[in-house]
């Protein structure tokens, strides 16, 4: 399928920020967006790269009534050369297709994803920011545009793909973040929608941050949602353990987001020879290793932050520090690892990484 293109005129162009060392998480867009539609019967149409700018909705568009988007989070990266690289991109448009089909609403191909994806990125390439912990944010997402008040999968949809200059996603950066482990509200249950980007897991996520967050805390953990007693994940992120020389993250049960952070730093402690465990893990037992010591480290995974490390958690009105409120080794050599991959200044011996330009 062609790709039409329609460009704004050099002198329209956007002021690019004056000083990306500053940049935050999510407020910048660049010039141009990706669109296409999807009608029953016809399948995706019309994709296009178009002046960014606010589209016209129906007050009746089945999206706004019956929650029915996804999205996904994914980076492109300047390298001190100046080239620019994705990192895994296809993992992100199969979790898009899979979180497409928890809902109800039609795949895109891949490919011609990936190819607007590209496009839209070379098209807007001098908003690539080069500072030391910057990066391109891209986010794909797809909505049902059908105005219908009933219940029920719409029949029209749209695809969209934007793209904004990011720094760090904590305010935080790499040092270390509190987190308040929540035992009255939960996430998502076993047989519900955790496992898909979907816009109503992180509505109902809202309360619990926000209650968080006036106690002093980043982000809360998440317990199961039936017993309140095993780690799931935080916020946007997937949570790692090190309890003496055991690696121990939640498996993908289904309640769970499967990050692809999470599953690259599993690739790399594997290899490294660590021993690793995808298993359940009660929060009775987080909290005795922190105890007695054998709680070596803690952090989250995630394209926005990358590595997180985890220097306090807060359980039933107790605080405990983990790695004396430090970056723990395990995390900080992840952490380079990933980091050095992503921007092209290590070896890449999985081929996660793709140079675009
Ligand atoms: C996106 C997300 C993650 C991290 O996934 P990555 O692919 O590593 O970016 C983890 N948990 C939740 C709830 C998320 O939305």
């Amino acid at each position: 399928m062609e790709i039409e293109m329609r460009q704004v005129k050099s002198d329209q162009l956007k002021p690019k920020p004056e000083d990306e060392s500053k940049l935050g998480f999510g407020d910048i867009v660049t010039d141009h967006m990706f669109l296409m539609d999807y009608e029953t019967g016809k399948g995706w149409i019309d994709p296009r790269i178009v002046p960014y700018g606010p589209f016209e909705i129906d007050p009746a568009a089945m999206a706004i009534h019956y929650g029915q988007e996804i999205f996904e989070g994914l980076k492109a990266y300047r390298g001190k050369d100046g080239g620019i690289f994705l990192f895994r991109s296809k993992e992100n448009f199969k979790r898009f297709n899979r979180s497409a089909a928890r809902v109800c609403m039609p795949e895109v191909d891949i490919d011609l994803a990936i190819t607007a994806m590209k496009k839209l990125i070379l098209l807007d390439k001098e908003w690539v920011p080069c500072t030391e912990g910057t990066s391109l944010y891209i986010r794909p997402a797809m909505l049902a545009t059908e105005p219908h008040l009933g219940v029920r999968p719409a029949n029209s949809y749209l695809f969209f793909i934007i793209i904004g200059p990011v720094g760090a996603y904590y305010k935080e950066g790499l040092n270390p973040i509190k987190i308040y482990v929540e035992d009255k509200y939960i996430r998502a249950a076993l047989g519900g929608t955790g496992e898909a980007k979907t816009a109503g897991n992180y509505a109902a996520s809202l309360l619990a941050a926000e209650e968080a967050k006036e106690k002093g805390f980043t982000q809360v953990l998440w317990l199961d949602a039936v017993e309140r007693k095993y780690i799931e994940e935080v916020g946007t992120m997937n949570m790692v353990f090190v309890i003496e020389d055991e690696v121990i993250t939640a498996p993908l049960t289904g309640s769970i987001l499967p990050g692809i952070t999470r599953d690259s730093a599993l690739h790399l402690v594997r290899d490294w020879g660590l021993k690793v465990a995808e298993r359940s893990l009660p929060i009775d037992d987080v909290i005795e290793a922190a105890k007695t010591g054998r709680l070596k480290e803690a952090f989250g995974t995630g394209t926005a932050a990358v590595i997180s490390p985890v220097g306090q958690i807060t359980y039933k009105g107790e605080d405990h520090i983990v790695a004396n409120g430090k970056m723990g080794e395990l995390s900080q050599r992840l952490y380079n690892e990933i980091v050095g991959i992503q921007y092209g200044e290590k070896e890449d011996p999985y081929g996660w990484r793709e140079k675009i330009l």
